[in-house]
């Protein structure tokens, strides 16, 4: 399984583009040695050629820009994204699929929650249906269950419920329910080495039923994928 991060920032990237505060003023003047940050998203494949996109972040442009392996290469239009898998509703994991809406119809993997979300309160299923159109697949959330993505079929993902708030703009704000926020685990059968992202994290769950080995990309992945939701722009504010 190859893993790349795309973005590992908080809603609003770093530096955030309305941010004067020390770290993003600094990273913006050269006084501050960090590095600039795209907002949360990754990408995963089983072969190297046919990738799943984790979010779909309002940067998915410049994040497509930054990695070849997803750019077009084999026809005229073309692209390497054959899958997006959703974590939750939010703008800052849903926005990027509007830049998609040049392409073919769009396979997207997410919670019925999730689902409701995007056709009602922020109907982007229904706005891309007047571009290239959504095939809606229904992610499993039922204890112990696993599911398969035909382009990365030599990956057994897991998709599980944890705790976040539902976005402002829905009407269980405050008051979530599961497959509101899920957290993916990742499991290359071959090999058996996992990959835990959760880039919507609320809270670290007491327990978990799971208990993933990380590859080392998988690790740096996790890595920076784990932080609450919020943190890197609170840390930044
Ligand atoms: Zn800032």
């Amino acid at each position: 399984m190859k893993i790349r991060v795309l973005g590992s920032a908080a809603g609003g990237g770093f530096p955030q583009w309305n941010c004067n505060c020390r770290n993003c003023a600094g990273v913006r003047d050269g006084s501050v040695a960090a590095t600039p940050r795209t907002q949360s998203s990754i990408a995963a494949s089983g072969d190297g050629q046919s990738w799943v996109l984790f979010n779909a972040s309002p940067d998915l442009l410049a994040q497509i820009r930054s990695f070849a392996a997803l750019q077009p290469g084999r026809a005229l239009r073309d692209t390497a994204i054959v899958d997006v898998v959703l974590v939750d509703a939010q703008l800052d994991h849903t926005l990027g699929l509007l830049m998609l809406r040049e392409g073919k119809r769009l396979r997207i993997w997410c919670s019925e929650r999730v689902r409701a979300e995007l056709t009602s309160s922020h109907p982007i299923f229904e706005l891309l249906e007047h571009y290239c159109g959504v095939d809606w697949q229904r992610l499993p959330l039922e204890p112990g269950s696993s599911f398969v993505i035909p382009s990365m079929d030599s990956v057994r993902c897991q998709a599980l419920a944890v705790p976040g708030n539902a976005p402002p703009f829905s009407p269980r704000r405050d008051a979530p329910e599961p497959g509101d926020n899920i957290a993916l685990l990742l499991t290359e059968t071959r090999t058996g080495r996992s990959l835990f992202y959760a880039p919507g994290l609320g809270a670290i769950p007491f327990s978990t039923n799971c208990t993933p080995v990380m590859t080392p990309v998988g690790r740096a992945a996790a890595a920076v994928s784990s932080i609450p939701s919020g943190t890197l722009a609170k840390d930044a504010a």
